[in-house]
């Protein structure tokens, strides 16, 4: 179902979020002050207006409670993000999502009552350690307590072996499925042939899914 989402802030990040959203099918209103960077998005949002979003009377002409998600994705400027926060929150938007800077501009609107809070750059930062720690990882999801699922590429040539060679203990780890390209094979059969590039992923928690991926 389409939907519609506004973006306050069209920075790397916002412009990243708003693009995306677009690609997706959805409605997307861009918000920036800067004349610039709103005329570089013109082509590629749905609609972008110049407005300071930190102004409660340009922000209640959009009507922004109509919108199913507002994102504030002001960069920098920490009491900009706070006062917008306020104003959307005042103006009834359905749901506010904020771009964190600092733990306590985090703590501030959450406190003003936003629905979710990012930290784009510590949690790509987590992500980036993650994975040059284990170089045969290329994505996870932690489900929490402990549980993670994984997509590894093996670093051994494993073309033409069925995958039951690589003794995955049905106990603790989970063969969700295998990639190859953009095609997904959904919980393999046991005969079924690894090819070379094939990815595995898996669910598991943290010390079985290390242990079989460091003998890949
Ligand atoms: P990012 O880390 O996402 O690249 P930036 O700080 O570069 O963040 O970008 C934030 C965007 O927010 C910029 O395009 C800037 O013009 C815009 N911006 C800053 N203050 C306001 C404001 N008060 N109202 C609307 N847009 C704003």
């Amino acid at each position: 179902m389409k939907k519609q989402f506004a973006i306050m802030g069209l920075g790397g990040f916002g412009e990243a979020v708003g693009v995306e959203l677009v690609r997706l099918g959805h409605e997307v209103l861009g918000v920036d002050s800067d004349e610039t960077k709103a005329n570089q998005l013109a082509d590629k949002l749905t609609q972008v207006v110049i407005a300071d979003a930190t102004d409660e009377a340009s922000l209640k002409e959009l009507k922004l409670e109509r919108f199913d998600a507002v994102l504030v994705a002001i960069g920098e400027n920490i009491e900009a993000s706070i006062l917008c926060t306020m104003h959307l929150e005042s103006l009834k938007a359905r749901e506010v999502w904020v771009k964190a800077i600092t733990p306590t501009h985090h703590k501030i609107v959450e406190k003003l009552g936003a629905e979710r809070i990012f930290h784009p750059e510590y949690e790509m930062g987590l992500r980036v350690a993650q994975t040059m720690a284990h170089p045969n990882m290329l994505d996870y999801l932690a489900l929490g307590d402990n549980y993670f699922v994984i997509e590894v590429r093996p670093g051994e040539v494993l073309d033409d072996r069925p995958f039951s060679d690589l003794k995955i203990d049905p106990d603790k780890i989970r063969l969700l499925a295998i990639k190859h390209g953009n095609s997904v094979t959904f919980e393999p059969a046991p005969d079924y042939r690894l090819r070379r590039n094939d990815h595995l992923v898996l669910l598991g928690d943290e010390k079985a899914l290390r242990e079989f991926t460091s003998g890949l």
